[in-house]
């Protein structure tokens, strides 16, 4: 059972494979996602570990009994549409591959250990990302989540009844959040800071707020050859004029990101014109005024550039998530444990910033060499990936050696 966090990311290379996009698409409880949980679930089952789904769908696979103060380590196994090999799973399979590490070295762990899968981390099913780790901890109104739908009508309620779960139980769950002593999650660094400070490893300190919203145009559908110019009302032309508005308005404040990533006409025929446009705006900043002004320009340029095609303008926020400092004390502790690592910030959402605000939190970046995520593209080197898992190692073996109070 030394096959490596890669070599363990061979077993499903093929799984969720998108040959329209390229890249995987797996999200929350879709047959793709539903394979590697089952994939997790045997290897869990093969190292002795126990494993159990929670109320919510996340799995738990636990090396000594469930308890409180468990060390807890895992990520997620969903993708965004067409997304990489990394992004995830190396998270949840360098977990497993550490267990395997510790157990070579003969460890004993003095507490328990967990390594949890979350489900639909990315949102790319039902639009709310770290959905799992959301309903853990509270994050979002049960009924809210289950009324969620995919892009083929089925609820987020129906989905997770077809997976074996009831959805009139999700919810924060008090019980497992009691358990955890602190988490650790690795993942993939989504940047070139490691690159750029020439380390295989990193650890986390920060997250900026991010958000995303719903900007729904709607106007009056026709045909694209009998309806003159002068007689349209185009819901694609105000949401074509919100694109470029979140650009500049991006590029305008400071460390800001503004992204519209998804844009969808409906119905969508060539020779229609669009009677409504949905368009989604991910915006990030620093802390919660800047990402909150990013919003607030762009959904005013958005309103004005409905009024001017006569069309009307609905703004849903779907998620929004403020900054996030990850627990300086434990991540002082995994520095003085790994010695000399650099700490750097990161762009991107996570689990671990979701948990942040209910128990200790760090996270380990493995070096991406071309900073590239959320695509195909997205890589990193097996002999980094190995140092990811020694890295991960050594901290729950450090973790998991006393038995205090707290894991540190
Ligand atoms: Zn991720």
């Amino acid at each position: 059972m030394a096959e490596g966090a890669t070599g363990l990311l061979a077993g499903i290379e093929r799984v969720g494979m998108d040959r329209r996009r390229g890249g995987f698409s797996r999200h929350g409880f879709d047959y793709a996602e539903m394979e590697l949980r089952e994939w997790f679930s045997e290897q869990a089952d093969r190292r002795g570990l126990d494993v159990r789904a929670d109320r919510n769908g996340n799995l738990w696979a636990w090396w000594g009994p469930p308890g409180p103060n468990a060390v807890v380590t895992g990520s997620h196994l969903d993708s965004v549409p067409g997304g990489g090999a990394f992004d995830g799973p190396l998270g949840v399979a360098s977990a497993l591959a550490a267990v395997d590490l510790l157990r070579a070295r003969d460890h004993v762990p003095r507490r328990p250990l967990a390594v949890v899968v979350f489900a639909e981390e990315e949102g790319g099913r039902f639009g709310v990302p770290c959905l799992g780790s959301r309903l853990l901890t509270g994050g979002i109104v049960p009924k809210d989540a289950a009324r969620l739908m995919d892009g083929n009508g089925m609820t987020l309620a129906e989905a997770m009844s077809g997976a074996g779960l009831d959805p009139q139980r999700i919810g924060r769950d008090g019980e497992a959040l009691r358990h955890i002593g602190c988490f650790v999650e690795l993942h993939v660094e989504q940047g070139r800071g490691l690159v750029e400070l020439d380390a295989p490893v990193g650890l986390a300190t920060s997250i900026l707020a991010h958000g995303r919203w719903r900007l729904t145009f709607f106007g009056e559908g026709n045909h694209a050859g009998a309806t003159p110019m002068s007689d349209r009302r185009d819901p694609v032309v105000p949401a074509a004029r919100t694109v470029l508005a979140a650009r500049r308005i991006g590029e305008s404040v400071p460390g800001a990101r503004a992204t519209v990533g998804r844009l969808s006409p409906n119905p969508g025929g060539t020779n229609v014109i669009s009677s409504s446009a949905d368009l989604w705006l991910d915006a990030r900043a620093a802390d919660d005024a800047a990402t909150r002004a990013v919003v607030e320009q762009v959904t005013a340029a958005a309103k004005d550039a409905a009024a001017d095609e006569g069309c009307e303008l609905l703004v849903v926020e779907e998620s929004y998530g403020g900054p996030v400092t990850f627990d300086e004390g434990l991540r002082g502790t995994l520095s003085a444990v790994l010695g000399d690592v650099p700490a750097l910030p990161t762009g991107a959402g996570h689990d671990a910033g979701i948990l942040a605000a209910e128990v200790p939190t760090a996270m380990l970046f493995v070096r991406n060499p071309t900073g590239i995520s959320h695509a195909p593209a997205e890589h990193a080197e097996p002999a980094d990936c190995e140092a990811g898992v020694r890295a991960l190692a050594t901290v729950l073996g450090h973790l998991t050696s006393t038995t205090g109070r707290t894991p540190w």
